[in-house]
């Protein structure tokens, strides 16, 4: 009898079809699988992880005569369970680039306009020393400032502390995820994780707001979600767009942009009316329930029809759904979550949404992570103290982490204190803060710019000196703890030679520290001896960690609560904390509030963008592996609304925003009845200007360049940037 088909159906086959792969032993010769060619020709296998995204799954890398050859994913990693997405795939890419930084860079030309002049590491980094003593010498240690993203940036850290600055900071907190830990920390006294503690495998519903969940392909994220899946969760996703997770779901909610406060707000009074919250997990672990029943109260889902477009009675179903399913619900916390500068607060709307389900600590929702890590290297002598300097980040008062935002500011203004050097280690600044132009006015404010990077991304040319860093291919890093239900700790290793002049970070700041008198805090002869010491610190054996790549310590306690094991909460209560004093004390809403954000004008749609499966923005549009396959992105338009505007699928148009900037560049019309008709949505990490990346240079548009506004969040300082509009001008 034939099976019918269905998604779920679907997703069982793939399962077993990826499983069935593995098992096949008698295929043709000629067919032999590289693992068994590798074999026969004797090639050496090398651990490390990936770092083509901060998920860092496990690979190993096969290696014949000095060559990375092929790669395949680590079996024993958790993060990825021996797969690696294509972007993981497609290492050698980034490896082999030929516009790779080869060696040291000295600008000699103008910032911004450089005239490079190639440099000995002894010259670069003795200019760097130069200047970093003449700005402690006249502004202090603390006007240095540390950018960073990706493992390496570990080393760099260390050296500012070691020097006697505190500001170090990275996009993720201000420009991602910081409004969506702070919202949970407020709530729950943690965050969600990263990799979160989702527990999607074993959820029975799902929802998902926004989300890029599939196209981020978060290894194993999406394996547990498509697992889940397959054994019979239910998917709701809220999105102005079918994105790809949306495609896989029960029920697309097509959100109207800006209004998902509303949505969660209606949903928190509608459990808690119809009385579908687990009232024992409640009364046991949670505060402030009876203020937060009054303050939702205004919140109806007649009213919220009006704010969403969202048909009340589909919020009502969705809503009884998760009340039925419960606790064994995972309302998403979402990773992106800087969209219109009440994220915390939105954030906290989807902390208190599963807390009302029971979510938290059970199966099915949140489970909690292994505890544990590693040691830091022994015996290194204390950091200097801080000067006595106003924080920066005074204006925030829930800026766990420090700000790209205040760290700007202050290198514009001199306020609260001056900042007058950048440190940029891995991060693409022009396309990753918003608005260029005050980015560009805090950098001609500099009197040092140092780029540490891989390749010569946008960011390199307002940079005095470019160190090339080896790539991840190639160095030993920082030891990487992943926090699972068991705990993962991972080792990257250098599976060849690095190529050029490039050097890895730990011998970059090591002779850098020397230089500036500081050998006391860099006393490892090497990255391996740093890494033994460490591991042997905290009883881990290297040897092994050397031959794997990873080693799981398995964690005996439950990952959900029990009779023995109850949660702890870090809230000043010590409870759920679904009223905040802790931010009614500082003049902030203590329950969410929903507040209407500004809609496009006329002509305009709403600026929406995302990430692409194929590649991690503007890290991998350069590398020819994944070029080939995707070299420029598309302007998705809703069917309808462009054929009434004339517009045809695959022509090209530019883009002008609110404020009358036309994007530099064309991009490709993408009609489509997944969009909503008034946003329009594209990739982030294309339309790259930098010359030296020749793959990307000029390939579609970028949303970088039109997102010249942005609200801050007055929580913890995050920057939200999809308060945009653009107009689309035909004829590009
Ligand atoms: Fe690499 Fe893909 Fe894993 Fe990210 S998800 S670390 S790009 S293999």
């Amino acid at each position: 009898m034939p099976t019918k088909f269905s998604r779920r159906t679907f997703l069982k086959a793939a399962g077993a079809l990826t499983a069935g792969v593995a098992a096949v032993t008698t295929v043709p010769k000629k067919y032999l699988s590289w693992a068994e060619e590798a074999a026969q020709k004797d090639m050496k296998q090398i651990p490390t992880f990936c770092e083509l995204c901060f998920w860092n799954c496990g690979l190993i890398a096969k290696v014949e005569n000095n060559k990375v050859v092929k790669i395949d994913g680590n079996p024993l990693s958790l993060r990825g369970r021996g797969r690696l997405c294509g972007r993981g795939n497609a290492a050698l890419g980034a490896l082999y680039d030929p516009d790779r930084l080869k060696f040291p860079l000295i600008n000699v030309g103008k910032r911004g306009e450089p005239v490079w002049k190639r440099a000995t590491w002894e010259e670069a980094l003795n200019l760097i020393t130069e200047k970093m003593n003449l700005i402690k010498g006249k502004y202090g240690a603390e006007s240095l400032a540390l950018f960073s993203h990706g493992t390496g940036g570990a080393f760099w850290k260390h050296l500012l502390k070691s020097y006697g600055c505190s500001n170090y900071t990275a996009p993720s907190f201000a420009q991602c995820r910081g409004p969506r830990d702070m919202g949970f920390y407020l709530t729950y006294g943690s965050d969600v994780g990263s990799p979160e503690y989702y527990d999607f495998s074993k959820s029975r519903y799902i929802v998902l707001l926004g989300s890029h969940l599939g196209e981020n392909v978060h290894n194993s994220q999406v394996q547990d979600i498509t697992k889940g899946l397959a054994d019979g969760a239910q998917l709701t996703v809220v999105d102005p767009r079918l994105s790809n997770i949306a495609s896989k779901a029960d029920r697309w909610l097509p959100i109207k942009p800006a209004t998902d406060m509303a949505l969660l707000l209606a949903w928190i009074r509608i459990i808690i009316e119809e009385g579908l919250y687990d009232k024992e997990y409640i009364e046991k672990y949670a505060s402030g329930f009876d203020e937060l029943r009054t303050a939702v109260q205004q919140y109806t889902p007649q009213w919220a029809e009006t704010e969403t477009t969202i048909p009340s009675d589909t919020i009502v179903k969705v809503a009884r759904e998760m009340g039925k399913n419960a606790p064994h619900v995972c309302v998403g916390a979402g990773r992106y979550a800087v969209w219109y500068g009440d994220d915390t607060q939105r954030s906290r709307a989807i902390a208190i949404l599963n807390a009302l389900l029971g979510s938290w600590g059970r199966e099915g929702g949140y489970f909690f992570p292994a505890k544990g890590g590693v040691p830091e290297y022994p015996g290194l002598p204390a950091y200097p103290p801080h000067e006595d300097v106003p924080k920066l980040d005074v204006a925030y008062p829930f800026a766990a982490l420090q700000t790209t935002t205040s760290i700007k500011h202050a290198s514009i203004t001199g306020l609260p204190h001056p900042i007058k050097g950048w440190f940029i280690y891995g991060c693409n600044l022009m396309k990753t803060m918003p608005d260029k132009q005050e980015t560009i006015k805090a950098l001609q404010n500099l009197e040092l710019v140092v780029a540490i990077d891989v390749l010569p991304a946008d960011i390199i040319a307002w940079a005095d000196v470019v160190l090339p860093e080896c790539t991840y291919m190639e160095r030993y890093d920082n030891i990487n703890v992943g926090k699972f239900k068991d705990l993962e700790i991972s080792l990257r290793q250098p599976t060849v030679e690095p190529l050029w002049e490039s050097k890895p970070s730990w011998w970059i700041t090591k002779e850098l520290g020397g230089k500036l008198g500081l050998s006391a805090y860099f006393p490892w002869k090497d990255g391996e001896e740093y890494l033994s010491k460490r591991c042997e610190a905290g009883g881990i054996d290297f040897a092994t960690l050397k031959k794997n790549g990873v080693i799981v310590k398995t964690d005996k306690s439950a990952p959900y609560i029990t009779a023995d094991n109850q949660p702890e909460f870090g809230t000043p209560s010590g409870k759920i904390e679904l009223y905040s004093k802790q931010l009614e004390e500082k003049g902030f809403d203590p329950v969410p509030k929903y507040t209407k954000h500004p809609q496009p004008p006329a002509g305009h749609f709403r600026l929406l963008f995302g990430r692409a499966s194929l590649h991690t923005f503007s890290r991998t549009t350069n590398n020819f592996m994944l070029a080939d396959l995707q070299k420029e992105n598309a302007l998705w338009v809703n069917e309808k609304k462009g054929k009434e505007l004339g517009l045809k699928n695959g022509e090209y148009v530019t883009l002008v925003n609110q404020d009358g900037v036309m994007a530099p560049g064309r991009i490709k019309v993408k009609l489509t009845q997944r969009m909503r008709d008034d946003a329009v949505y594209m990739y982030h990490g294309f339309g790259v200007h930098a010359k030296g990346l020749t793959r990307a240079n000029n390939q579609g548009i970028a949303d970088d360049d039109l997102i010249t506004k942005y609200v801050i969040d007055p929580i913890m300082g995050g920057t939200a940037m999809r308060g945009n509009f653009v107009k689309i001008v035909k004829g590009a």
